[in-house]
């Protein structure tokens, strides 16, 4: 099969052909549809995350339909429709897996990172961590390439969006592929979305207005109202102190990201007033039957970009650069 390879981190990703992944009775061997390109996928890319093997064949965002028999023994017809997120595999018994945490278990395995992924024409995945998909039909929101950010970027996101609880103004930081989905969910839960991106980035604040947000600027800028909470998607550690002075009292700032630049320090008045801050680590499986169930009610609008898997590197290099906005996907 094609497959687009990390070899090395600093190097770009290398399109080969490299031998079909064969699964065991617990996996799923899967023809990939669509695979999304999530910030992690770059970090990983860049070495600010370090690989589990190398080569290695990023992505965690994948659409895919079952092949050659191996869905049987778990239910799934030839041809039935799977999505395959960032959480491959957990131990099942440490004190994280039996109390309703595995996205903490301390052995878990990560699509992409531990596990080759999804740049790939083929990729095997276990059975038990594969979110069964309902065919799309005609409608395009449906469409392999718009499920598959919702996989990561979407419910990832979601699981930020509910440790900031009933917050009614919530800021998002760094307004991509998460944050074009969390937007959608929240303006339907009746919270008003205060957008912050980059500086001079005029065309993500229109794209954030457009999608319901009350207020978009900069993130050096206040906002014209204190936030109840704010969610960090960008990777800057200086996004911190910056979120925290916009929160007002008892609110709290969630880190989304897998990996961030380091936090400048800040006063600790910044923090006083039981403002909290806290961080968001992958996902458990509950957290992607919740958010794909309420996917549909929003519902929800992928803006994609896609790419072919051998262009994989420039989408890479599109998604540092915000080149696009929304969320890029990788299309066989
Ligand atoms: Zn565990
Ligand atoms: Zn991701």
């Amino acid at each position: 099969m094609h497959a687009a390879v990390l070899d090395a981190p600093g190097r770009p990703l290398r399109l080969t052909e490299i031998a079909d992944p064969v699964p065991t009775p617990e996996q799923l061997l899967l023809s990939v549809s669509a695979c999304g390109v999530c910030r992690t996928d770059l970090h990983l890319r860049d070495g600010e995350l370090a690989a589990g093997h190398l080569p290695l064949v990023l992505g965690h965002q994948i659409v895919g339909r079952v092949l050659g028999g191996s869905g049987e023994a778990h239910g799934l017809a030839d041809g039935a429709r799977v999505g395959v997120p960032w959480l491959g595999w957990t131990c099942g018994h440490c004190r994280y897996c039996l109390s309703g945490r595995e996205n903490l278990c301390l052995q878990a395995r990560f699509t992409g990172c531990d596990v080759d992924g999804g740049y790939a024409e083929l990729t095997v995945a276990d059975a038990r961590y594969c979110f069964p998909l309902p065919d799309g039909g005609d409608e395009d929101a449906l469409a392999d390439e718009h499920v598959a950010p919702l996989l990561c970027a979407g419910l990832i996101g979601y699981r930020a969006l509910r440790m900031a609880g009933d917050a009614t103004r919530l800021g998002l930081y760094g307004f991509g592929s998460a944050a074009h989905l969390i937007a959608q969910v929240a303006v339907h839960e009746g919270r008003e979305v205060y957008a912050f991106t980059r500086e001079g980035d005029r065309r993500g604040q229109a794209f954030a207005r457009e999608l319901g947000a009350v207020w978009a600027g900069t993130s050096t800028e206040r906002p014209p109202e204190e936030l109840d909470a704010a969610l960090i998607f960008a990777p800057v550690g200086a996004l911190v102190p910056l979120a925290l002075r916009a929160v007002a009292r008892g609110g709290s700032v969630v880190c989304a990201g897998i990996h961030m630049s380091d936090i400048p320090s800040f006063p600790y008045t910044d923090l006083w007033g039981e403002r909290q801050l806290r961080s968001v680590a992958n996902l458990t499986r509950a957290d992607g039957e919740a958010f794909l169930a309420l996917a549909p009610r929003v519902p929800l609008r992928t803006q994609v970009t896609t790419y072919p898997l051998a262009a994989a590197e420039s989408a890479l290099h599109d998604l540092r650069g915000g080149a696009f906005e929304g969320a890029a996907v990788l299309v066989p």
